[in-house]
């Protein structure tokens, strides 16, 4: 089997981590809510990663990554393929290590996310969504470039940067009863439950997912990958088809359950967040919070902590889902 060859990542990693990170991340608030607290009746900790540098956890995990390469691949660069978060990502931390960086991207992705990434000193190539294939492009890019290809969430260091999240949060409040994290490809999730069961290990970690692409909750019941087409929702960070090798070996060992909230429940908690907790919170950011108010786990009288994943969200389309 596959699965018992590869060697995950453990909490060591999530240190070293934290090492590289250190002066390069923001240590990210972890902030409170008596609202939250009175509307739930138990103490809310929102870990707030949409104050990460670039606007999301991403960061974390591209820049554990990138700083780990060698002379030789650091001067021949990094590549990946992303319209999203990790995109910029990449695009900042091989900037700020002094390394090229190339961004496959769909050629109908948003406009202001090319240009973001562009800003960041990456070259962006596009690809016809319809017609090629993004990873076998990105894999023979790579190849004919010597480029080093770090993928959004199925690598170890990738998983261990991401993790830092968590070690920041037990450090920051002590241990949990619940730890509520947003769901896409697990890169977040499986980071974060290595910190847990070092940090708190009684707490129960779920991971969150969009309700339409329960991908990762079919994948945990029956424990083994589930594919499905792309979903349809808001939270435009989620849309992945299927969990990885490595993140699903953690999520599988480590994680309580995955829970799913909906497009109206992350519209609801995107406005409690705006309205009561004056911050933009983007619609994949509200997973974990959509979940505790609305998943019915026990959490009365609990402390349970809530990772916010980012904040990137364009304004127009934020002023629709406030006002809807
Ligand atoms: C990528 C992303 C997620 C999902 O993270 P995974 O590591 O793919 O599970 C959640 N929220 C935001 C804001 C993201 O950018």
């Amino acid at each position: 089997m596959l699965c018992s060859m590869i060697n995950l990542p453990t909490y060591d990693d999530v240190i070293s981590a934290s090492q590289r990170l250190q002066g390069h991340a923001h240590r990210t608030p972890v902030l409170r809510s008596t609202t939250a607290d009175q509307m739930l009746g138990a103490q809310l900790f929102f870990k707030c990663e949409n104050f990460q540098r670039m606007g999301a956890f991403k960061f974390r995990g591209a820049f554990n990554a990138l700083s780990k390469f060698s002379d030789a691949q650091r001067k021949a660069g990094v590549i990946t393929f992303s319209s999203g978060n990790h995109a910029q990502a990449i695009a900042l931390s091989a900037r700020t290590l002094g390394m090229p960086a190339v961004i496959v991207m769909p050629h109908d992705a948003p406009a202001a996310k090319k240009a973001a990434t562009q800003g960041y000193g990456a070259e962006v190539i596009s690809y016809d969504r319809f017609t090629q294939d993004r990873e076998a492009l990105t894999s023979q890019m790579a190849a004919e470039r010597g480029m080093t290809l770090i993928p959004p969430y199925d690598h170890p260091d990738v998983m261990a940067g991401q993790g830092t999240a968590a070690k920041e949060l037990f450090e920051e409040v002590g241990e949990l009863d619940y730890l509520l994290v947003c769901l896409g490809g697990g890169g977040l999730l499986s980071g974060c439950a290595l910190a847990a069961r070092a940090l708190s290990p009684g707490c129960k970690v779920y991971g969150v997912e969009p309700e339409a692409g329960n991908d990762g909750q079919q994948s945990f019941r029956s424990g083994s990958i589930v594919n499905i087409p792309t979903p349809k929702t808001i939270a435009d960070g989620a849309q992945t088809q299927h969990l990885g090798q490595y993140t699903f070996g953690v999520i599988k060992r480590d994680v309580t359950d995955i829970l799913t909230a909906t497009d109206a429940q992350l519209i609801e908690a995107m406005k409690f967040f705006a309205e009561r907790m004056k911050m933009v919170v983007e619609p994949t950011g509200c997973l974990g919070f959509a979940a505790a108010r609305h998943a019915g786990l026990p959490i009365q009288g609990k402390r349970v902590g809530v990772l916010v994943s980012g904040g990137n969200v364009d304004l127009g389309r934020l002023a629709e889902f406030l006002a809807a």
